[in-house]
């Protein structure tokens, strides 16, 4: 059997949260050590332009703002690998964590920042045409609509972002929207209305997929269980998924208290947990804000959290 290791500080994700944890306690000499998770670099791999973290005037992509943080991360010393974290135990210190199912890790603290995972409709046929037309990420599967025809599913910002990334690439582009507005933001707002190739489909649901091996359409429905209720089909080759985010909290429910959603619950203005020595920050334990400027805020709140934790002894 392999011998267990023992860490002072373990991180777990590699979102913005994760990587400014992995900066600051290694600064602190912390010696941090960092599992990546399923998705090196988390959901901001998957986006196109990141224009609103501040000291990136021009803009800067998801993949080289996280490839940053990564460098900056190992520059103080900090020890990423590659790994996922399948199960733990919390119940008592040093709490202990399972990698890849094999290695037994002990940690004195840890920070969960394991982000969250697009949400589905959960139809049947999103599951029969996955990587057939069905995706959740434009930035990821969009080259393969150039010229095609897509749909986005969400009214919120990262609909609008979607859906924009879209039209620079597809023939046409439909949002289908479920109520009769979109809840974006002003400047993503207008510029989805005022996109030449964006048809937007109001109070509009999805009841279904159709194609023979490939999407080939949707069956929609406007203004459902109304008097005026109307369905109709469109012909699509891609159908994209914006409809918002579940928290990465599952292996640790069992431990830490979690909202309706599964979000991780923190005391107000900081990153504590129920349990003492755990800490979570970033998505994972944020339904309001998302963003990776909060995020990273957030990790950095969580390192020095750990260290005034690991000083008291
Ligand atoms: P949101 O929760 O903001 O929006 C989700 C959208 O999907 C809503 O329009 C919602 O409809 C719709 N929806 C949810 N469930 C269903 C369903 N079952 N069927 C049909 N439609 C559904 O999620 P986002 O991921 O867009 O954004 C999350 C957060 O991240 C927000 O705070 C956002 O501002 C931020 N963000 C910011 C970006 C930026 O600043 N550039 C980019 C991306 C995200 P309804 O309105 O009816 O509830």
């Amino acid at each position: 059997m392999m011998a267990t290791e023992k860490v002072k500080c373990l991180i777990i994700g590699s979102g913005p949260a994760g990587y400014t944890a992995a900066i600051y306690a290694s600064r602190a000499n912390l010696e941090p050590v960092l599992y990546e998770g399923m998705q090196p670099g988390g959901q901001l791999t998957t986006t196109s332009e990141i224009e609103n973290f501040p000291g990136y005037p021009s803009g800067i992509s998801g993949l080289d703002m996280m490839d940053e943080l990564k460098t900056q991360a190992e520059r103080f010393g900090a020890d990423i690998r590659h790994g996922v974290v399948t199960a733990c135990n919390l119940s008592e210190s040093p709490f202990q964590f399972t990698i890849d199912g094999e290695k037994s890790i002990d940690a004195k603290t840890v920070i969960i920042s394991t982000g969250a995972t697009a949400k589905y409709l959960g139809l049947p046929d999103e599951a029969k045409y996955s990587g057939k037309g069905v995706s959740a990420c434009a930035v990821c599967d969009g080259f393969f609509y150039r010229k095609k025809i897509t749909a986005v599913v969400g009214g919120g910002d990262s609909a609008c972002e979607e859906a924009l990334y879209l039209a620079g690439l597809a023939a046409k582009v439909y949002m289908i929207v479920r109520k009769n507005y979109l809840r974006a933001s002003q400047v993503m707002r207008e510029r989805t209305l005022n996109h030449p190739k964006i048809e937007i489909l109001f109070n509009t649901n999805t009841l279904g997929l159709f194609g023979d091996t490939f999407l080939e359409g949707a069956h929609l429905v406007r203004y459902a269980g109304e008097p005026n209720e109307e369905r109709f089909d469109i012909a699509i080759d891609g159908f994209f998924l914006a409809i918002g985010h579940k928290p990465n909290s599952d292996i640790f429910k069992n431990y830490l208290d979690t909202d309706e959603n599964g979000y991780i619950k923190t005391v107000w203005g900081t990153t504590r947990t129920t349990i003492p020595g755990v800490f979570a920050a970033g998505d994972v334990a944020d339904p309001n804000y998302r963003q990776a400027v909060t995020a990273a805020a957030s990790g950095c709140i969580a390192a020095i959290e750990v260290e005034r934790f690991l000083m008291r002894g």
